[in-house]
């Protein structure tokens, strides 16, 4: 692994320990020599986590659309900044610079990002690993509705176990290195769907 795509708020939340935690990250990967993908704001936990990289000095490349580079919310100061024509095209373009991908707390943005990741490789499209990284239970309520649509039976398990959620920086980013996907199918009926043809 050598690049991470972190998504994460464009507004830095209600306490200093997720600024905190954003900065742990920043100064980590760099210390590890993990460059750092990112949506290229300047703005909220983006731009504190963009920071920390490049004050420990390390790589950030950012990928903005151009209408948030017009709203002036790009930051001028990553090592490279590429500038796209649309949100669905930044998409696709941190995907294939990366090599995984970490949630900070964030909002809709961030899990719209995330969740989108998580989508594409339960349908076999990509085989990176997808990490939400905690702070203070942020993520537990999303994590129980996660639960809830397995019991539900519209996760399967194993896509459900095949990300990694919690705390502590070092196990993530080993749990990361080591990660093999799931070999799981993301369909449960398949059985009673073969049989109603
Ligand atoms: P949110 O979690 O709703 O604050 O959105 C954050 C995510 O959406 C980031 O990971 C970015 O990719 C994107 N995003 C939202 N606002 C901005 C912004 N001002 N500049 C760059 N990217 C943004």
């Amino acid at each position: 692994m050598k690049t991470i795509c972190v998504y994460c708020g464009s507004n830095s939340g209600s306490k200093p320990l997720y600024t905190e935690r954003a900065i742990a990250l920043g100064t980590r990967m760099a210390k590890d020599g993990l460059a750092l993908v990112y949506g290229g704001g300047n703005v909220g936990l983006m731009g504190v986590l963009a920071d920390a990289v490049l004050e420990a000095g390390g790589e950030v490349i950012g990928v903005i659309p151009e209408q948030l580079v017009n709203w002036e919310v790009a930051h001028k100061g990553v090592t490279r900044l590429e500038v796209v024509g649309s949100m669905h095209e930044r998409k696709a373009r941190m995907f294939d610079l990366s090599d995984g991908f970490i949630a900070l707390p964030g909002g809709f943005g961030t899990l719209d990002e995330m969740f989108e990741m998580l989508t594409w490789r339960q349908l076999g499209i990509g085989d990176k690993p997808c990490a939400f990284l905690d702070v203070d239970g942020f993520y537990s309520p999303l994590i129980a509705m996660m639960d809830r649509m397995v019991a539900e039976r519209f996760v399967h398990p194993d896509q459900r176990d095949d990300l990694w959620h919690g705390d502590d920086i070092d196990v993530m980013l080993a749990w990361m290195q080591r990660y093999q996907p799931a070999a799981a199918s993301k369909w449960l009926d398949e059985k009673r769907r073969k049989a109603l043809r």
